[in-house]
Protein backbone atom coordinates (compact mmCIF):
# COMPACT_ATOMS: atom_id res chain seq x y z
CA UNK A 1 0.00 0.00 0.00
CA UNK A 2 1.27 3.60 -1.05
CA UNK A 3 0.09 6.39 1.08
CA UNK A 4 0.40 9.72 -0.56
CA UNK A 5 -0.76 12.98 1.95
CA UNK A 6 -1.44 16.25 0.25
CA UNK A 7 -0.93 18.86 3.81
CA UNK A 8 0.68 22.29 4.98
CA UNK A 9 1.88 20.48 7.57
CA UNK A 10 4.06 17.46 6.01
CA UNK A 11 6.57 18.15 9.30
CA UNK A 12 3.64 16.68 11.43
CA UNK A 13 3.51 13.16 10.02
CA UNK A 14 7.46 12.40 11.07
CA UNK A 15 7.59 11.66 14.32
CA UNK A 16 4.53 9.29 14.54
CA UNK A 17 5.10 7.04 11.55
CA UNK A 18 9.38 7.39 12.86
CA UNK A 19 7.76 4.62 15.50
CA UNK A 20 6.82 1.10 16.52
CA UNK A 21 4.58 -1.13 13.75
CA UNK A 22 4.24 1.68 11.30
CA UNK A 23 7.81 2.52 11.21
CA UNK A 24 8.20 -1.55 11.20
CA UNK A 25 5.80 -1.95 8.37
CA UNK A 26 7.74 0.94 6.06
CA UNK A 27 11.16 -0.71 6.73
CA UNK A 28 9.47 -4.19 5.54
CA UNK A 29 8.15 -2.52 2.30
CA UNK A 30 4.66 -2.95 3.16
CA UNK A 31 3.57 0.30 2.81
CA UNK A 32 4.79 3.70 1.42
CA UNK A 33 4.09 6.52 3.01
CA UNK A 34 4.60 9.92 0.78
CA UNK A 35 3.56 13.87 2.21
CA UNK A 36 3.43 16.54 -0.13
CA UNK A 37 3.37 20.39 0.71
CA UNK A 38 0.53 21.72 -0.90
CA UNK A 39 2.33 25.41 -1.18
CA UNK A 40 4.91 24.02 -3.18
CA UNK A 41 2.14 23.64 -5.72
CA UNK A 42 0.76 27.40 -5.16
CA UNK A 43 1.69 29.66 -8.35
CA UNK A 44 0.81 32.76 -5.84
CA UNK A 45 4.38 34.08 -4.96
CA UNK A 46 3.56 34.48 -1.32
CA UNK A 47 2.66 30.32 -1.74
CA UNK A 48 -0.72 30.92 -0.71
CA UNK A 49 -3.21 28.46 -0.77
CA UNK A 50 -6.05 29.69 0.79
CA UNK A 51 -8.73 32.43 0.05
CA UNK A 52 -12.12 34.48 1.70
CA UNK A 53 -15.04 31.87 0.77
CA UNK A 54 -17.72 33.44 -1.61
CA UNK A 55 -21.60 34.36 0.17
CA UNK A 56 -19.18 35.52 3.39
CA UNK A 57 -18.90 33.81 6.92
CA UNK A 58 -16.02 33.01 8.85
CA UNK A 59 -12.43 31.27 8.11
CA UNK A 60 -11.19 30.74 5.00
CA UNK A 61 -11.15 28.41 2.19
CA UNK A 62 -8.81 26.04 0.64
CA UNK A 63 -8.08 26.83 -3.22
CA UNK A 64 -9.06 24.34 -5.88
CA UNK A 65 -6.09 24.97 -7.87
CA UNK A 66 -3.14 23.79 -6.38
CA UNK A 67 -4.81 20.98 -4.59
CA UNK A 68 -5.96 19.68 -7.67
CA UNK A 69 -2.40 20.26 -9.37
CA UNK A 70 -1.16 18.39 -6.70
CA UNK A 71 -3.46 15.51 -6.82
CA UNK A 72 -3.20 15.18 -10.71
CA UNK A 73 1.18 14.91 -10.26
CA UNK A 74 0.55 12.09 -7.85
CA UNK A 75 -1.71 10.87 -9.80
CA UNK A 76 0.64 10.35 -12.99
CA UNK A 77 3.18 9.04 -10.76
CA UNK A 78 0.89 6.37 -9.83
CA UNK A 79 -0.14 5.54 -13.09
CA UNK A 80 3.85 4.59 -14.22
CA UNK A 81 2.55 1.42 -12.35
CA UNK A 82 0.27 -1.67 -13.96
CA UNK A 83 -2.58 -2.63 -12.56
CA UNK A 84 -2.67 0.22 -9.48
CA UNK A 85 -5.93 1.03 -7.88
CA UNK A 86 -6.28 4.66 -6.31
CA UNK A 87 -8.58 6.05 -3.87
CA UNK A 88 -8.95 9.68 -3.52
CA UNK A 89 -10.14 10.64 0.25
CA UNK A 90 -10.65 14.22 1.85
CA UNK A 91 -11.85 14.82 5.11
CA UNK A 92 -14.63 16.29 6.33
CA UNK A 93 -16.36 16.18 10.19
CA UNK A 94 -19.78 15.54 8.29
CA UNK A 95 -18.40 12.95 5.98
CA UNK A 96 -18.86 9.12 6.24
CA UNK A 97 -18.15 8.11 9.71
CA UNK A 98 -14.73 6.04 9.08
CA UNK A 99 -14.70 2.58 10.95
CA UNK A 100 -12.91 -0.84 10.88
CA UNK A 101 -14.81 -2.27 8.03
CA UNK A 102 -13.92 0.65 6.01
CA UNK A 103 -10.17 0.13 6.76
CA UNK A 104 -10.27 -3.50 5.88
CA UNK A 105 -11.71 -3.16 2.53
CA UNK A 106 -9.81 -0.12 1.73
CA UNK A 107 -6.60 -2.46 2.89
CA UNK A 108 -7.82 -5.03 0.58
CA UNK A 109 -8.87 -2.99 -2.14
CA UNK A 110 -6.29 -0.22 -2.88
CA UNK A 111 -2.62 0.00 -3.84
CA UNK A 112 -2.45 3.61 -3.36
CA UNK A 113 -4.45 5.99 -1.32
CA UNK A 114 -4.22 9.80 -1.63
CA UNK A 115 -5.27 11.71 1.75
CA UNK A 116 -6.09 15.52 1.66
CA UNK A 117 -6.19 17.09 4.56
CA UNK A 118 -7.92 20.23 4.88
CA UNK A 119 -6.88 23.17 7.48
CA UNK A 120 -8.72 26.43 7.79
CA UNK A 121 -12.51 26.60 6.97
CA UNK A 122 -12.34 23.52 4.80
CA UNK A 123 -12.03 22.65 0.87
CA UNK A 124 -13.48 24.02 -1.89
CA UNK A 125 -16.58 21.91 -2.49
CA UNK A 126 -15.24 21.57 -6.76
CA UNK A 127 -12.34 19.49 -5.24
CA UNK A 128 -14.35 16.19 -4.48
CA UNK A 129 -16.43 16.54 -7.47
CA UNK A 130 -13.44 17.12 -10.02
CA UNK A 131 -11.39 14.15 -8.28
CA UNK A 132 -14.29 11.88 -7.81
CA UNK A 133 -12.95 11.76 -4.00
CA UNK A 134 -14.80 10.04 -1.01
CA UNK A 135 -15.31 12.04 2.40
CA UNK A 136 -14.40 10.65 5.67
CA UNK A 137 -14.65 11.74 9.55
CA UNK A 138 -13.06 10.24 12.06
CA UNK A 139 -15.56 11.40 14.86
CA UNK A 140 -18.57 13.72 15.84
CA UNK A 141 -16.41 16.29 16.68
CA UNK A 142 -14.20 19.08 14.87
CA UNK A 143 -10.80 19.40 14.62
CA UNK A 144 -8.52 21.97 13.31
CA UNK A 145 -7.41 19.85 10.16
CA UNK A 146 -7.27 16.78 8.51
CA UNK A 147 -3.66 15.57 9.45
CA UNK A 148 -4.42 13.93 12.38
CA UNK A 149 -7.23 11.91 10.65
CA UNK A 150 -5.30 11.08 7.97
CA UNK A 151 -2.64 9.66 10.50
CA UNK A 152 -5.72 8.08 11.85
CA UNK A 153 -6.44 5.87 9.00
CA UNK A 154 -3.38 5.26 7.17
CA UNK A 155 -2.87 3.47 11.08
CA UNK A 156 -6.16 1.95 11.26
CA UNK A 157 -5.72 0.42 7.32
CA UNK A 158 -2.03 -0.33 7.91
CA UNK A 159 -2.85 -2.92 10.57
CA UNK A 160 -5.06 -4.50 8.32
CA UNK A 161 -2.25 -5.36 5.68
CA UNK A 162 -1.37 -8.93 6.25
CA UNK A 163 2.66 -8.98 7.32
CA UNK A 164 2.10 -5.98 8.96
CA UNK A 165 1.08 -7.54 12.81
CA UNK A 166 3.35 -9.73 14.19
CA UNK A 167 1.67 -12.74 16.87
CA UNK A 168 2.29 -10.39 19.79
CA UNK A 169 0.23 -7.48 18.24
CA UNK A 170 -2.10 -9.84 16.44
CA UNK A 171 -5.86 -8.58 14.92
CA UNK A 172 -8.59 -8.38 16.96
CA UNK A 173 -11.29 -9.86 15.05
CA UNK A 174 -8.83 -13.43 15.20
CA UNK A 175 -9.43 -13.21 19.09
CA UNK A 176 -11.22 -12.83 22.09
CA UNK A 177 -10.11 -9.38 22.64
CA UNK A 178 -11.29 -7.68 25.76
CA UNK A 179 -11.05 -4.15 26.88
CA UNK A 180 -10.38 -5.23 30.73
CA UNK A 181 -7.13 -6.35 30.38
CA UNK A 182 -4.24 -7.04 33.14
CA UNK A 183 -0.48 -7.71 33.53
CA UNK A 184 2.12 -7.69 36.43
CA UNK A 185 1.97 -7.50 39.57
CA UNK A 186 -1.24 -9.81 40.74
CA UNK A 187 -1.76 -7.11 43.63
CA UNK A 188 -0.97 -3.68 43.05
CA UNK A 189 -1.56 -1.73 46.20
CA UNK A 190 -2.66 2.26 45.81
CA UNK A 191 -3.47 4.47 48.65
CA UNK A 192 -4.22 1.70 51.14
CA UNK A 193 -6.35 -0.01 48.60
CA UNK A 194 -5.54 -3.65 46.65
CA UNK A 195 -6.48 -4.00 43.14
CA UNK A 196 -6.54 -7.87 42.27
CA UNK A 197 -6.05 -9.13 38.69
CA UNK A 198 -9.53 -11.40 38.31
CA UNK A 199 -8.95 -15.30 39.76
CA UNK A 200 -10.20 -16.34 36.54
CA UNK A 201 -7.24 -15.21 34.41
CA UNK A 202 -4.74 -16.78 37.09
CA UNK A 203 -6.53 -20.26 36.47
CA UNK A 204 -5.16 -21.39 33.63
CA UNK A 205 -8.14 -22.69 32.25
CA UNK A 206 -8.69 -21.16 29.09
CA UNK A 207 -12.10 -22.32 28.41
CA UNK A 208 -12.98 -20.34 31.11
CA UNK A 209 -10.33 -16.93 30.35
CA UNK A 210 -12.33 -16.87 27.09
CA UNK A 211 -16.03 -16.95 28.79
CA UNK A 212 -14.53 -14.02 31.15
CA UNK A 213 -12.97 -11.93 28.11
CA UNK A 214 -16.44 -13.16 26.18
CA UNK A 215 -18.18 -11.18 28.69
CA UNK A 216 -16.25 -7.76 28.26
CA UNK A 217 -15.52 -8.65 24.75
CA UNK A 218 -14.17 -5.61 22.69
CA UNK A 219 -16.34 -6.05 19.32
CA UNK A 220 -15.07 -3.14 17.41
CA UNK A 221 -12.30 -5.25 15.85
CA UNK A 222 -15.24 -7.05 14.44
CA UNK A 223 -17.24 -3.93 13.06
N1 LIG B 1 -16.06 24.09 8.73
C1 LIG B 1 -16.00 22.71 8.97
C2 LIG B 1 -17.26 22.24 9.62
O1 LIG B 1 -17.86 22.96 10.40
O2 LIG B 1 -17.65 21.09 9.36
C3 LIG B 1 -14.81 22.37 9.87
C4 LIG B 1 -13.52 22.53 9.24
S1 LIG B 1 -12.20 21.93 10.27
C5 LIG B 1 -11.91 23.30 11.28
C6 LIG B 1 -10.85 21.92 9.17
C7 LIG B 1 -10.54 20.56 8.57
O3 LIG B 1 -10.24 19.64 9.58
C8 LIG B 1 -11.63 19.91 7.75
O4 LIG B 1 -11.64 20.38 6.43
C9 LIG B 1 -11.23 18.45 7.81
O5 LIG B 1 -10.24 18.17 6.83
C10 LIG B 1 -10.58 18.33 9.18
N2 LIG B 1 -11.45 17.75 10.22
C11 LIG B 1 -11.86 18.37 11.35
N3 LIG B 1 -12.59 17.54 12.11
C12 LIG B 1 -12.63 16.35 11.47
C13 LIG B 1 -13.24 15.11 11.76
N4 LIG B 1 -13.95 14.89 12.84
N5 LIG B 1 -13.08 14.12 10.85
C14 LIG B 1 -12.37 14.30 9.72
N6 LIG B 1 -11.79 15.48 9.40
C15 LIG B 1 -11.90 16.49 10.26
Amino acid sequence: MRYHVVTIFPNMFESYFAESIISRAIENKLIEINTYALRDFTIDKHRRVDGRPYGGGPGMVMWVDPLIRCVEKIQKKIAKRKNAKTLVVMFNPGGNMFTNTIAKTTAKKYTDIIFICGRYEGIDARVKKILKAKEWSVGQYVLTGGELPAMVCIDAITRQIKGVLNDNDSLEENRIASHEIYARPEIYEHNGKKYRVPKVLLSGNHKLIDEHRAKKENKIGKK
